[in-house]
């Protein structure tokens, strides 16, 4: 079973059943940790199956993607394993790719209108987004982390703000339509209140993911909507990223912790956010283990390149507009300051050290 060879590091247990070939592996950006740890991943198993690799990031730059992308094809790479910028670019460099036979495989991000990818791999990005909302209300004390309603739960209101991701990301409107269907009952009966009035998909994208786009809308919602003396109860953000920005447009607004500091959501469980999570700053993170994805998008490689069919575990859910692309989906975790220890330390993501250091 593919989940369980993913946890020991790929379906071949370390056999070695590349046949030396190249497989090109492109990545988004080195700006953010959780690219750096999914490349290595990537890199380090492909290699234990006997493969050389070619891993390229683009720095959030697509012209750079592409011809990354064109070159590896250019070096006879027998397979692509590519985590988008846009997800809606690369169809002509996946032509080629097509062209000369080479398959692709969407690393996380959902590539868009080709019919030349060939599989996907990825986390359940809708349930991303139903836990980063049901980690709010739980920190608000409306529900569990599993959703079931408090028995005492406050009547509020609560003012709450929503952050989306980049427009361009499939993944973005997958993590906001998870998110916003957990809270819509929520906001319907007026226990949450959006108080900017800014509700809309377009309104709260963040453009690449941007820190500084978001601490910049952050602050002109403080200043716009909450001059009156009311404060932000709660911050949807969908990365760990975006909420280090929206932590620092509520500090410098003159928010501090422990005195009215809102529930803050984040994705990826980087490290300097986990470390946020212990100081109260940011309430909850998503952990998606990026070893875990790694092996399931080396199993796909190593299974094409052998002739097989790569396990699926989804059919239905991942349409790029020309095709639905057959997918497999892991399971994502809530992490808060009481659970990092079991998920995160003992699972030997980050040890205890780098998280107190
Ligand atoms: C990934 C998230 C990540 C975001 C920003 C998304 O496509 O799925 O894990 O937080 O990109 O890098």
């Amino acid at each position: 079973m593919l989940a369980l060879a993913a946890c020991s590091g790929g379906s071949g247990g370390g056999g070695g059943e590349g046949d030396g070939g190249l497989i090109g592996v492109a990545m988004p950006t080195k700006s953010s940790e959780r690219w750096i740890q999914d490349g290595d991943a990537v890199k380090e198993q492909l290699e234990e199956q006997g493969f050389q690799v070619d891993l390229q990031y683009a720095e959030d730059d697509i012209p750079t993607q592409v011809s990354q992308i064109e070159n590896m094809i250019t070096k006879g790479a027998e397979a692509l394993i590519v985590a988008s910028i846009d997800g809606t670019t690369l169809s002509e460099v996946l032509q080629n790719a097509a062209d000369a036979d080479i398959p692709v495989i969407a690393y996380d991000r959902l590539i868009r209108d080709s019919e030349n990818v060939d599989y996907y791999a990825s986390f359940d990005n809708y349930i991303v987004g139903v836990q980063q909302a049901t980690s709010l209300l739980a920190g608000l004390g409306l529900t569990d982390l599993e959703g079931a309603e408090a028995a005492d739960a406050p009547e509020g209101p609560f003012n709450i703000e929503l952050f989306a991701g980049s427009p361009d990301d499939n993944n973005a409107t997958f993590f906001w339509n998870g998110a916003i269907d957990t809270l819509q009952p929520y906001i319907d009966e007026g226990t949450l209140v959006v108080k900017s009035g800014q509700t809309e998909f377009e309104q709260a994208a963040t453009l690449r993911w941007d820190g500084e786009v978001a601490q910049s809308r952050m602050e002109d919602i403080l200043v716009s909507t909450y001059s009156d003396g009311s404060t932000v109860d709660a911050v949807l953000s969908p990365y760990d990223g975006l909420s280090r920005g929206i932590i620092s447009a509520l500090t410098d607004a003159g928010y501090s912790v422990g005195d009215e500091w809102p529930i803050i959501s984040g994705q990826d469980a980087e490290l300097d956010s986990v470390k946020a999570i212990i100081a109260g700053e940011q309430y909850s993170t998503i952990f998606k283990d990026t070893r875990n994805l790694a092996a399931v998008a080396v199993d796909m490689a190593t299974a094409l390149l052998n002739g097989e069919e790569p396990e699926v575990n989804n059919t239905s859910d991942y349409d790029n507009g020309v095709k639905v692309v057959p997918s497999y989906l892991l399971e994502s975790e809530i992490v808060v300051a009481d659970n990092i220890t079991e998920v995160l330390v003992d699972s030997g993501y980050w040890t205890e050290e780098e998280i107190n250091g």
